[in-house]
């Protein structure tokens, strides 16, 4: 069996074994292995939040069951294996939608509570921890405690973003969202500049999904263009069936070297340039709307052995300053970002004492692994983002310094006392020890 690793392959962790999760009335006696665990689920997760290195993993992917559905009320409670992908195909044709969804449907609801995602409806829905009623957590002592908002509050606000560190989630119960069909219509509009961006999304609130993407690569009168994307639910009977996985597949890892500068300057500009309209519409399946990249399998092959790290961030406040000054770096360093994504969150406060968003805007951009030059480079974009009062998204981070993670995240120190002291991770050794 192949080593388990994050989603960017970097970095990369030796672990004293895998201990597979497969009932959940009798799960592994976690006090009597020698070494820290960690659950693991899909390793969706870009950098070392999924990974304990020197320690164990708990692999929860067998604990994939569902166990109630009150289809009236659209609550389903599932085993915390259970996938987005599982959920929305049992879900959508009986007219119910998850509430909050990333980029992947290749994530578990275990792994989604655990760094409380985020989506494109941010600025409406808020997190994914704001539609959960409650779950049951396994204590490495063996207790296993319901939380909700009502019962043992503080460890469920600790486990909601709480990367995997306050115990085993066996369970969890979501509320999910009416909707009439699979379809989305959607928009797609052209813009020149951040001001641009920001004039878009200032109407946020009259569509329920908004993402942009933004050429990072663009300097000058050109910095800031991209494609402003929103959509709604489409009304009406709908095609419910979409070709299931991917389209194409990585077969194995490619060269290093492949995705470069001149490759993706150049994709880059002609992807931008093929939206020859201002302003394009259509109705669509909802997996290419929200998962356009599950349409490649193994993506993350693209970038070879070395890997690569996404960085993302948020900067606070409505000002698109500290974002015009990451774009800036990033243009004029000689790394190789690629996929550069940019969303306004809103102000629905998020349930988890570490949830990443907050009011402001979230850029969150791809780099090859290029070892040093790429490590300076985001070091200086976290002191832009210190700057602005912003974070950086663990479940994405492999680097970010441990005073930059306790400044992002003040609330750390209240998070660690509802720890269990069995469960630790390479993520948490990083950030609190440095
Ligand atoms: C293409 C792509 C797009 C993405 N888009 C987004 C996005 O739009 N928004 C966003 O917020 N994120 C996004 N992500 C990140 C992803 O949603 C998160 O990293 C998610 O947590 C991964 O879930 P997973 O099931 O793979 O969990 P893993 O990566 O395996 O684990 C993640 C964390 O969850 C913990 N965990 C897993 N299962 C349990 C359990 N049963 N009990 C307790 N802890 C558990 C782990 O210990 C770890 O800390 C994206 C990732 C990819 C690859």
């Amino acid at each position: 069996m192949p080593a388990l690793q994050s989603w960017g392959r970097y970095p990369r962790a030796d672990h004293t074994r895998v201990v597979p999760v497969v009932w959940r009335s009798e799960p592994p006696r976690l006090s009597e292995l020698p070494e820290t665990v960690l659950p693991f689920a899909c390793g969706r997760s870009y950098g070392d939040s999924c990974l304990n290195a020197g320690g164990a993993l708990l692999d929860v992917s067998r604990l994939n069951r569902f166990m109630a559905f009150d289809e009236a009320r659209g609550v389903l409670r599932c085993e915390a294996g259970v996938t987005l992908a599982e959920i929305l195909a049992v879900v959508v044709p009986r007219g119910w939608f998850v509430p909050v969804l990333p980029g992947t449907k290749w994530v578990s609801v275990g792994g989604a509570i655990a760094n409380d995602i985020h989506g494109k409806n941010h600025h409406r829905a808020g997190t994914f921890g704001a539609h959960i009623a409650c779950f049951e957590l396994l204590r490495s002592t063996g207790e296993r405690i319901l939380c909700s908002p009502e019962r043992n509050a503080e460890l469920f606000c600790a486990t909601i973003g709480g990367l995997g560190l306050t115990g085993l989630i066996l369970w969890a119960e979501l509320r999910l969202k009416r909707v009439q069909g699979a379809q989305i219509s959607m928009e797609r509009i052209r813009f020149s500049s951040l001001d641009e961006f920001l004039q878009l999304s200032t109407d946020d609130q009259e569509y329920e999904y908004t993402v942009a993407w933004i050429d990072c690569l663009a300097r000058g009168k050109s910095l800031g263009r991209g494609l402003f994307l929103r959509g709604d639910h489409a009304a009406g009977a709908s095609r419910l069936h979409h070709d299931q996985g991917p389209a194409i597949s990585v077969p194995l890892d490619l060269p290093s070297g492949l995705i470069n500068r001149a490759t993706t300057t150049l994709f880059n500009t002609m992807y931008y340039r093929t939206q020859l309209r201002t302003n394009q519409r259509r109705t669509l399946h909802y997996e290419p709307f929200f998962f356009p990249l599950d349409g490649i399998g193994a993506w993350n092959r693209l970038y070879g052995q070395k890997g690569f790290v996404q960085y993302q961030c948020v900067t606070s406040g409505d000002s698109a300053a500290a974002i015009a000054e990451l774009l800036d770096q990033v243009a004029r360093s000689s790394e190789t970002p690629a996929l550069a994504v940019l969303k306004r969150f809103g102000r629905i406060p998020s349930p988890g004492l570490l949830s990443f968003p907050r009011p402001g805007i979230t850029l969150a951009i791809h780099f090859a692994m290029r070892g040093s030059t790429t490590l300076a480079l985001l070091d200086r974009l976290d002191q832009i983002v210190a700057g602005a009062g912003g974070a950086i998204y663990p479940a994405k981070d492999a680097r970010m310094s441990g005073a930059n993670f306790r400044r992002f995240f003040p609330h750390w120190e209240l998070f660690a006392a509802q720890i269990d002291p069995k469960f630790s991770s390479s993520f948490w050794r990083r950030v609190t020890t440095a």
